[in-house]
């Protein structure tokens, strides 16, 4: 069963082919500067009892030209691994947004492909290139069905009380000005992985699942369903980020766009690009530089550290509230799973939680539980894999259609 995994977005195609039944990955890869002249594939793939590396630079003028690249390397006698198309069982499509329509993933049809559409307005920089990857598929894999896997679709089981925002009720009709909430595949993903790792039921279990990469989003999970989540209308809610401010008092940008004279692109630069982690520091969005800097002494790096653990305890705090208790804290994402020191400053002092870190736990565990054994409440490390998850959704969708066992 190989299932191809493609992420689309604004200049890159990232692909994984997955054999779920068997060897599990078989490639990946990325196509970065896609539109651009000298646009760069990195192509990693297994050849024996190994993975091997091939680097291409090629003119990708769109989306396209990159998945066409992409079939033709995963084809390809000496870097490829499968020989025929049909051994493509289907594809799997990340999608940022599905509106309030989507709470499960969805066999791609008209209809669908519509819907996608329809929600550009929600996510400008993202759903036009999941469209555009959808439809180059259809034409260069015609008859292999694909499958969307929404980001929003995890969160759609947050009640009213936690996605309503208090405007006037009538916007909420009229512009579907709401929280939606992002990084659902990954929240659902570790969530489920955390229960089968602790040999737990997750209907029985309260986590709250630190989504922490350059986006961070924390999502309160009870029973198995998202109930509150900190990223909101679009993804800049919430934490802070590498470049993105997180939560802010909105009037702010009026004070700013009357003060400074900025237009309304130069404020969506302004919170989205040039704020966060690197907007506080001056000096990088990347948080190994910022860890870096802060314990060479460098004042800014070190308040915007203090910053972002502060904001992830200031949610941790609110969503143990919310779901009446706590049993699963997990950390995930290029910081959250990599970084000791970061889930060490952002549990210390949480004992009255019962949040608690076992130091050596931390630092050596790649996967599993960093909390003292014979603690109740279990604090877990756990490596995200969105892409696995869109696989699997992949496989349930399309087997769910067609009626297969
Ligand atoms: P992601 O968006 O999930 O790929 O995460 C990217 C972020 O993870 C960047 O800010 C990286 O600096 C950070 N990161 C990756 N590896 C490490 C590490 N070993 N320690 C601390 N931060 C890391």
């Amino acid at each position: 069963m190989r299932i191809l995994v493609l992420n689309c977005g604004s200049s890159s195609v990232k692909y994984e082919l997955m054999d779920l039944a068997g060897a599990g990955e078989l490639a990946r890869g990325l196509i970065e500067r896609v539109g651009m002249e000298n646009a760069v594939v990195n192509h990693h793939y297994i050849s024996g009892d190994s993975f091997k590396d091939l680097k291409l630079v090629r003119n990708v003028p769109t989306h396209r030209e990159g998945i066409r690249i992409l079939i033709d390397l995963l084809l390809d006698q000496e870097h490829g691994v499968i020989e025929d198309i049909d051994e493509i069982y289907g594809i799997g499509h990340r999608v940022v947004h599905g509106g309030e329509g989507y709470t499960d993933s969805a066999y791609i049809t008209e209809d669908v492909k519509k819907d996608i559409r329809d929600c550009i307005e929600l996510a400008p920089l993202h759903n036009p290139h999941h469209l555009a990857g959808i439809e180059a598929t259809e034409t260069l894999i015609p008859d292999h069905p694909q499958v969307a896997v929404f980001d929003t679709a995890f969160h759609q089981t947050m009640p009213e009380k936690a996605f309503m925002y208090a405007f006037p009720y009538d916007l909420y009709k009229k512009h579907g000005i709401r929280k939606y909430g992002f990084h659902g595949t990954s929240h659902k993903y570790v969530s489920h992985k955390a229960a089968r790792l602790l040999d737990k039921d997750l209907s029985e279990l309260k986590i709250i699942s630190c989504h922490l990469g350059n986006g961070a989003s924390l999502c309160a999970v009870s029973g198995g369903r998202s109930i509150d989540t900190s990223m909101g209308f679009t993804p800049l809610s919430g934490l802070i980020m590498g470049t993105r401010t997180g939560d802010f008092d909105p009037a702010v940008i009026l004070y700013l766009m009357n003060k400074e004279a900025l237009s309304l692109s130069e404020v969506n630069t302004l919170i989205n690009r040039h704020s966060g982690l690197y907007g506080v520091s001056g000096l990088s969005r990347d948080f190994r530089e910022i860890l870096k800097d802060a314990r060479e002494g460098g004042a800014r790096s070190r308040l915007a550290l203090d910053m972002f653990v502060y904001r992830i305890k200031h949610y941790i705090g609110a969503y143990t509230a919310k779901m009446n208790g706590l049993d699963v804290l997990i950390f995930t994402a290029g910081i959250g799973s990599n970084s000791s020191e970061l889930r060490e400053l952002v549990c210390k002092d949480m004992d009255f939680l019962g949040i608690r870190i076992d130091p050596e736990l931390n630092r050596e565990c790649a996967q599993g539980v960093i909390s003292p054994p014979d603690d109740p409440l279990k604090v877990m490390c756990i490596p995200t894999n969105e892409e696995l998850l869109i696989a699997r959704e992949t496989e349930r969708i399309i087997k769910e259609r067609t009626g297969e066992e």
